[in-house]
């Protein structure tokens, strides 16, 4: 969510809903922003079934497909300001590298625990496949309270975690990058403390900031590649940008890019909803004052620009085009009927789980999956990887014009095949991608 999601969020703009709300709808807050009771990883395994029966994938290969290749945890502790010593649990699972090598972020959040990695790398592993990009899938986090640490624990949990897994990861072998609260600060530790091992490797991250060779664009990518889909959905439903209204859920990383984006091509973004509450305006939210707004530190709903409203009036306003950019499972069946949107483009990982999903496609809500919307990221991550390796360095047109032409080609190659098969368009990207990955690991010999 998503970036403080890395890509959903940086430290100090988390997305993440909590029950903190100050105001007197504390009730109901809690009732429709928790996320499902199911874990990211029966999300994943339900999808990724789904498509491998339909492709009738034999049962060996099918478990092959489904387990991890590697996990690692980690004991991470460090010295806070209380003058304790807190100890952490740090992961990082490498699900499949048939493709390339193993790719994927890292996310610092107080519930993160080795499932839900698991459910992420493997996603990872679909995500890199439908989009191309010449990598495995890989997932890691530390379930740090990231939002009540001082940066030089931040900094010491980072340095700590990556001195105890740089044996796994590598350029060539594993490179991570931002997710759910990490940022090119965290990459920038993360790539020092890897270099004090192995000598200065700017290629084993990526997200770094531009000045320790991260890559125009790649900030914003993740919400560009949004954009990117949203562009190529909107003309099967006959909706030109000016006349496009948009929900955020979620205004870290990803929801805030994808809605300055968004605004700068004529949509009207009507309702945001972030960890502390919600705002909506009829008229349309200016994007990038909220942005700033928050990143000042106010809260959401002092916007000037907006108001205060119910969860269940931000979920049920009328748009055309809904996002989820939180965190994992926030639409489930118990608040999917109140999402009144033509289309769903899936910001965060993992957003709707699969009981949702059932109700979006009986209300004829188009949902473009994760694995191929917010696929953004992870691609001028390959192109920040690319640079790296070249010693070289693309301008931001550059980027954003090969990210275009990754994510057009892609979306089109999932709509084809979610046509000829007549299936949804998660079951069509998820049947791509492991497609893919099965013609690599059959060619290399393991299956
Ligand atoms: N964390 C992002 C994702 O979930 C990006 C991963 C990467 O760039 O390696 O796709």
């Amino acid at each position: 969510m998503a970036d403080q999601r890395e890509d959903q969020h940086a430290p100090g703009a988390t997305a993440t809903i909590e029950d903190t709300d100050r105001s007197p709808r504390v009730a109901n807050r809690a009732a429709f922003t928790k996320p499902a009771e199911i874990s990211s990883y029966e999300i994943v395994t339900h999808y990724f079934k789904a498509a491998s029966e339909r492709l009738g994938l034999p049962d060996d290969v099918e478990a092959v497909l489904r387990s991890s290749y590697r996990e690692v945890q980690v004991q991470v502790p460090v010295k806070r300001a209380d003058g304790k010593i807190h100890v952490y649990s740090g992961y990082r699972v490498q699900h499949n590298g048939a493709r390339g090598p193993y790719k994927g972020g890292v996310r610092y959040h107080p519930e993160v625990e080795l499932d839900e990695v698991r459910a992420l790398a493997s996603l990872m592993t679909w995500k890199t496949a439908v989009v191309g990009v010449p990598y495995g899938g890989a997932k890691g986090g530390i379930n740090c309270p990231v939002q009540e640490m001082e940066p030089s624990e931040v900094e010491a949990v980072t340095r700590d975690f990556i001195h105890k897994i740089d044996r796994v990861i590598g350029p060539m072998r594993d490179i991570p990058a931002p997710d759910v609260n990490t940022n090119a600060q965290v990459m920038a530790w993360m790539m020092d403390e890897y270099g004090k091992l192995h000598g200065h490797t700017p290629a084993i991250v990526t997200g770094k900031p531009i000045a320790l060779g991260g890559s125009h664009g790649r900030e914003a990518a993740t919400g560009r590649g949004l954009v990117y889909a949203y562009r190529e959905a909107a003309p099967h439903l006959g909706l030109p940008p000016d006349q496009t209204r948009v929900s955020i859920q979620g205004f870290g990383n990803v929801g805030s890019w994808a809605g300055r984006i968004l605004q700068g091509l004529g949509c009207k973004i009507v309702a945001v909803q972030d960890q502390q509450g919600e705002i909506v305006n009829p008229d349309g939210i200016d994007t990038e004052a909220l942005t700033k707004h928050l990143r000042e530190g106010n809260h959401i709903e002092e916007f000037p620009g907006a108001e205060p409203v119910a969860v269940e009036e931000f979920l049920s306003t009328e748009v055309d085009v809904f996002i989820p950019a939180a965190l994992g499972g926030m639409l489930h069946g118990d608040n999917a009927h109140l999402v009144n949107a033509k289309m769903i483009v899936e910001g965060a990982n993992g957003p709707i789980t699969p009981k949702a999903d059932e109700i979006f496609t009986e209300r004829g809500i188009w949902v473009i999956p994760d694995i191929l919307a917010n696929a953004g990221g992870v691609v001028v991550s390959y192109f920040e990887w690319v640079q790296n390796l070249q010693h070289f360095s693309w301008d931001e047109r550059e980027v954003n014009e090969k990210l275009g032409t990754i994510m057009r080609r892609s979306f089109r190659e999932v709509h084809h095949r979610s046509r000829e098969d007549d299936v949804s368009m998660r079951i069509a990207a998820y049947q791509i991608g492991i497609e893919r990955v099965v013609e690599a690991a059959r060619t290399r010999g393991y299956l």
